[in-house]
């Protein structure tokens, strides 16, 4: 079992399996994208298998692929089916935008995939084309219907909270909830990097408002929810969550790790705390000095995360979609 010192255990791990994507959400990534890690700089598939295999052994049993955006790395499928054969990982899910899903959804189904995360911040499709610069809000919305048809259900939604969305635009969201399996989760913008700067951020405690301001409000709970806070109208298919590092942070419940495409094990969302696995891998390092290497790491993990404090966000230049969210 992994614990670390501030006694959390620790039991899931992210992996980004790739830095490129097919969108270029105005928070996440500059207009012009970025420079991508050199192929060979990536891990395989085998050595992301090693990797999960011996963390499965060291109580990791919850994954999730994301990216960049995940489906776009070349037969992803092939990966999913072979880690989902990996003894003691019980759960494994992705987070994607959703454009490539109405391709993949069944193939995904079919090697194993069980739970989906679709990051959707715009129902206008004007707004969404403005947000990610490229997408088309019709492909993820058959996406999602096909994700549905295939047995993905339910399906959480992420919505980030950027300033320009309104009250209307909550309430469409909200309105979905009653009458279909989708558990959103509006996420609390995190100010990571100089690109782009949110004057205002909506707390997630306004969409709490609108809410109640809307129908009866119970508080219920959804698995696999991490962090968030669940509620649910009255009667309703569908729940809502509120992601909120921000004004309420969760790292004292924190029980993830991070594996970036390029091999970096790292410790916080937020640190720049790291350690490099790829190069022992390759060196050929024995099953037993990778869990040691490991085991160290997580001895590092910080205990919480200092985003609120103007001084660190100076000095950090940060990439989500290298990370993964
Ligand atoms: N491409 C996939 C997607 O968009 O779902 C997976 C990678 S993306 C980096 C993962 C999540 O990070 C998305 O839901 C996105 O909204 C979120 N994200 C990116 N930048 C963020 C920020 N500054 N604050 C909060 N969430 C952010
Ligand atoms: Fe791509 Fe996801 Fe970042 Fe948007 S949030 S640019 S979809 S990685």
């Amino acid at each position: 079992m992994l614990i670390d010192r501030y006694n959390r255990r620790i039991d899931y791990l992210r992996i980004s399996v790739t830095d490129r994507c097919n969108l270029r959400c105005i928070y996440c990534m500059p207009e012009c994208g970025i420079i991508h890690k050199p192929h060979k700089e990536l891990l395989s598939f085998e050595e992301i298998i090693e990797i999960v295999a011996v963390m499965a052994e060291l109580g990791i049993d919850k994954i999730r692929l994301t990216g960049g955006e995940p489906l776009v790395r070349k037969d992803l499928v092939n990966l999913i089916n072979s880690l989902s054969k990996i003894k003691r990982i019980k759960d494994i899910s992705m987070t994607t935008n959703g454009i490539l899903l109405k391709r993949y959804a069944k193939e995904l189904k079919q090697a194993g995939l069980m739970r989906l995360n679709i990051s959707l911040d715009s129902l206008r499709q004007d707004r969404y084309k403005i947000i990610t610069r490229q997408g088309r809000l019709e492909d993820v919305l058959e996406g999602i219907r096909g994700s549905f048809k295939v047995g993905f259900s339910p399906i959480k939604i992420n919505i980030l909270l950027l300033e320009d969305i309104d009250e209307c635009e909550i309430s469409q969201f909200l309105r979905l909830t009653n009458e279909n399996p989708i558990n959103l989760r509006f996420l609390e913008f995190m100010p990571v990097n100089s690109f782009y700067k949110s004057e205002k951020l909506f707390s997630s405690q306004m969409v709490m408002d609108i809410a109640r301001r809307f129908q009866e409000v119970e508080e219920t709970s959804v698995y696999g929810n991490g962090p968030a806070k669940v509620y649910k109208f009255k009667n309703a298919l569908g729940t809502f969550g509120i992601i909120s590092p921000m004004s309420h942070k969760f790292c004292d419940t924190c029980n993830r790790l991070r594996l970036t495409s390029d091999g970096l094990l790292r410790l916080c969302l937020h640190s720049d705390l790291k350690v490099n696995l790829r190069e022992p891998l390759r060196r050929g390092l024995s099953q037993e000095e990778i869990i040691r290497l490991i085991k160290l790491a997580v001895e590092i993990k910080p205990k919480q995360h200092f985003l609120d404090k103007e001084t660190i966000l100076k000095s950090q230049e940060f990439s989500m979609c290298q990370i993964g969210g």
